[in-house]
């Protein structure tokens, strides 16, 4: 491995149980529930679960699409699992959460695509959780707006939609993805007067006046919340790491997307999309 493989030292993880984090833990475990946290082995959920936020997978295990960056597996999924929606509903509920980022797979099998799917699970949780916030991570749904219609129409509180790099290299990190299609995407969302988030992923070779081009692009597509996050390979099949960017360029880019008036803004080495997205959300929306 090269030495740009190594993480620096600003790359830590804060092990902090607290109570609510400790019952959660005990509560997945007895239950059997399942949480892209645990799965993934997320840094921050001694701090998203204490916060009672967390994070699922729908759609299955494998992926119609493969971004480099990713590490779900790409293939042919198993036949859609239409009872996948309660169970993540009952498991919001057996969690007590405040807040459910809901992300999943492409489904480009499927004739919908999979927007049944991400609607009715944002449905079931807000019937079964009247008090629960939900963010919808969604695919592209290849930005047709007969198929964004029904997830927009399931009302979560936030739809984020990704866009993770920037033009230039777009291509090679997101084949399947295209750029001004992820900002229609952005677009329909908040046109439809939804509140809209995305993600950019940095050190996959893009430059610092790069990611602010991209944050100005999210802005003028009508993005409210965005994160800014540093990519980490998930193994050596993965594309590289090609810079670890300093703490002080994320505090940079906060500055410049609170100047050009993103409602939220959270940006850091070990930050992700869902990192403390209920507080983010909240923030946001007292703006
Ligand atoms: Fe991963 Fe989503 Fe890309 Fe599929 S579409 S490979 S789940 S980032
Ligand atoms: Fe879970 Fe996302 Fe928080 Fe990680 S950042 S612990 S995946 S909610």
């Amino acid at each position: 491995q090269t030495p740009i493989e190594r993480k620096p030292n600003w790359i830590r993880t804060r092990a902090k149980m607290g109570p609510e984090f400790t019952e959660l833990k005990g509560l997945v475990k007895r239950e059997g529930l399942h949480t892209v946290c645990e799965e993934a082995g997320c840094p921050n959920i001694y701090e998203c679960w204490e916060d009672r936020e967390a994070t699922f997978l729908i759609g299955g295990e494998q992926c119609t699409r493969r971004c480099d960056f990713c590490q779900i597996d790409t293939g042919k999924p198993a036949e859609l699992d239409r009872d996948e929606p309660r169970r993540v509903a009952e498991s919001v509920q057996a969690m007590g959460l405040r807040y459910s980022t809901i992300t999943g797979v492409a489904r480009d099998d499927l004739p919908d695509e999979g927007v049944w799917l991400y609607a009715e699970t944002v449905r079931q949780i807000h019937a079964l959780n009247p008090n629960t916030g939900v963010e919808n991570l969604i695919p592209d749904f290849h930005a047709k707006p007969e198929l964004l219609a029904e997830v927009f129409e399931s009302r979560p509180e936030v739809l984020a939609h990704n866009l993770e790099t920037v033009p230039r290299i777009f291509k090679r990190i997101r084949p399947a993805f295209r750029y001004e299609r992820s900002l229609d995407v952005i677009r329909q969302a908040r046109d439809f007067g939804l509140v809209t988030k995305s993600n950019l992923i940095l050190g996959m070779g893009e430059t610092p006046e790069e990611v602010t081009e991209a944050m100005r692009d999210l802005h003028d597509a009508g993005c409210d919340i965005i994160t800014i996050t540093q990519y980490l390979r998930p193994s050596p099949r993965h594309h590289p790491v090609e810079r670890w960017v300093k703490p002080e360029e994320f505090v940079e880019h906060t500055a410049a997307a609170e100047e050009m008036g993103f409602a939220g803004v959270m940006a850091g080495p070990l930050v992700r999309s869902s990192y403390r997205a209920g507080k983010l959300y909240a923030k946001a929306m007292a703006h």
